[in-house]
């Protein structure tokens, strides 16, 4: 059982049936009832992420679990954001602003006009090469479109560290890039 099991309070819900998504929009838990819009999800998503990292300095007892945790919910996550893919256009720009505090990649995503209605927009992810590489399989094609463009930038920021040099924060990715 998952620490988070522990020190869950009456109304805590960890969500292990997953997520699904609501009409007008968010998403809901099927156990629970609660109703998470995007920001919610993502936060929740990172909730794990920081349970595994306070982990591992504590000793790496329960790491390995809160690791699976993370990827139960990015998995939840990834599916929420990328149901009508389908139809999905082209981007015409992508921004990617990296954040040193929380250690990950943000990414903006813009469309010509008129604006796709339920293209991806916003993508929140671990500064890791493994996180990045996770998305690879994504089924929305903008969503391998951003981790391809995000694998390149993480791989200067890398390189750039490597020889002593500060890595840029952030990049943006035009058209004729993409
Ligand atoms: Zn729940």
């Amino acid at each position: 059982m998952l620490p988070y099991m522990e020190r869950s309070s009456a109304t805590y819900c960890p969500h292990v049936g997953g997520l699904r998504a609501v009409p007008g929009g968010g998403s809901a838990c099927p156990d629970c009832g609660a109703r998470l819009d995007a920001g919610e999800v993502a936060g929740w998503v990172r909730e794990a992420e920081e349970c595994r990292d306070a982990a591992g300095e504590a000793g790496g007892l329960s790491e390995g679990g809160w690791q699976r945790e993370v990827y139960r919910r990015r998995k939840v996550m990834y599916e929420l954001q990328s149901r009508p893919w389908a139809s999905a256009k082209r981007p015409e720009m992508i921004l990617v602003c990296y954040d040193l505090r929380r250690g990950v990649y943000d990414c903006r995503v813009f469309y010509k006009e008129p604006r796709p209605v339920l293209g991806l927009e916003c993508l929140s992810v671990e500064a890791t090469a493994e996180s990045i590489r996770e998305l690879h399989g994504h089924a929305d094609p903008n969503a391998r479109l951003v981790s391809e463009k995000l694998e390149e930038f993480h791989e200067l920021r890398r390189e750039v560290s490597e020889g002593g040099g500060t890595a840029p924060q952030r990049r943006v990715f035009y058209a004729g890039e993409l």
